[in-house]
C-alpha cells in the first residue's frame, strides 16, 4: 500500500487537475487575437482532391468551401496554425501562416488554351457563404478590412489565386474590404493618360498599398507580377501587368489620403 499511494496521487494530479492550480480571476486589457489576416485561395481541383490534399499532407487550411453544392468545412481550429500561405508577406509582416486564417475555395483554377489562359467562375452561393463566414471571422478577431487578402497579394511571385474571376467587388459591397472611389479614379485618370508615372512611382505606390517588392526602378518580371496581382483584384478586365493610366489612377486613389480625411 505504501508503495502504490504516491503513484496514485501523481496520476490524480496529472489526470484531473491538469497541472498546478491557476487563478484566472484577473485579465489584462492589453490583448488581442493573434489572427490578423484572412487569406483567400482556390484549390485548383475538385472537392475530393481538396479533402485529400488539405487533410493528409503538409498543406492545410482552416476552412474549405465547396462549389456545387456550396458548403463550409472547417479543417483546422481558428486558434491553431494552418499551412496555406507559404513564403508570404504584406506590409511589414511576413510568414503569414502564423497570423492568418486560410480559406480555400473549391475551384479548378485556370486552363491554358491556344486563345490564352481561361479561369473558372465562382458560383454565387459559394461567395455568399464565404461572405457570411468572413463576417463572423472579422467580428471574432477584429480583422482590419485591409487585411482580407488573396494568396496572390501576399505571394505575387508564386501565386495567382484566387484569380481574376474572384469577385472582390462583392466583398467590398458587403463592407469587408475597401474599394477605390470610382468617380475619383475617373477624375484622376486623364492626368495619368497625359503623363504616365515612371516605374519607380508604381513600385512605391504598390509598396505603400502593402505589396512587398523591390524598388528597382525597372519594369522587371517581379514588378509585372505584382502589377498583375493588383489588376486582378481592382481591374480584372485586363491583368497583363502593364503599367497604364487606369492602374495608376486606381493606385493613386487607394494610396492617397481621402479628400477631407477620414
Ligand atoms: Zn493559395
Amino acid at each position: 500500500m505504501r508503495f502504490f499511494l504516491p503513484i496514485l496521487g501523481l496520476a490524480l494530479l496529472a489526470g484531473c487537475a491538469g497541472g498546478p492550480p491557476i487563478d484566472r480571476s484577473y485579465t489584462s486589457v492589453s490583448q488581442e487575437s493573434r489572427v490578423r489576416y484572412v487569406i483567400v485561395h482556390y484549390t485548383e481541383g475538385d472537392l475530393a482532391r481538396a479533402f485529400d490534399v488539405l487533410t493528409n499532407g503538409p498543406v492545410s487550411s482552416h476552412y474549405l468551401i465547396s462549389d456545387r453544392p456550396a458548403a463550409i468545412y472547417q479543417l483546422v481550429d481558428e486558434n491553431r496554425r494552418a499551412y496555406h500561405a507559404g513564403e508570404s508577406a504584406w506590409q511589414k509582416d511576413a510568414q503569414l501562416n502564423a497570423s492568418s486564417i486560410g480559406i480555400e475555395l473549391v475551384n479548378p483554377g485556370y486552363r491554358d488554351t491556344p486563345q490564352g489562359r481561361v479561369y473558372f467562375d465562382y458560383p454565387q452561393q459559394q461567395i455568399t457563404l464565404l461572405i457570411d463566414l468572413l463576417r463572423q471571422i472579422v467580428a471574432r478577431h477584429r480583422i482590419d478590412p485591409a487585411r482580407i487578402l488573396g494568396h496572390s497579394d501576399i505571394a505575387p511571385q508564386r501565386k495567382v489565386d484566387p484569380g481574376p474571376l474572384f469577385p472582390w467587388r462583392r466583398l467590398a459591397a458587403a463592407g469587408l474590404i475597401r474599394w477605390p472611389d470610382m468617380a475619383e479614379v475617373l477624375r484622376r485618370q486623364p492626368a495619368f493618360e497625359a503623363q504616365l508615372p515612371d516605374i519607380g512611382w508604381f513600385q512605391a505606390r504598390l509598396a505603400r498599398h502593402g505589396y512587398v517588392l523591390s524598388s528597382s526602378g525597372e519594369l522587371d518580371a517581379a514588378t509585372r507580377r505584382v502589377l498583375a496581382a493588383f489588376q486582378m483584384k481592382y481591374r480584372p478586365a485586363r491583368h497583363d501587368g502593364e503599367p497604364d493610366a487606369e492602374t495608376a489612377a486606381l493606385l493613386d486613389v487607394l494610396t492617397s489620403a481621402p479628400p477631407g480625411g477620414r
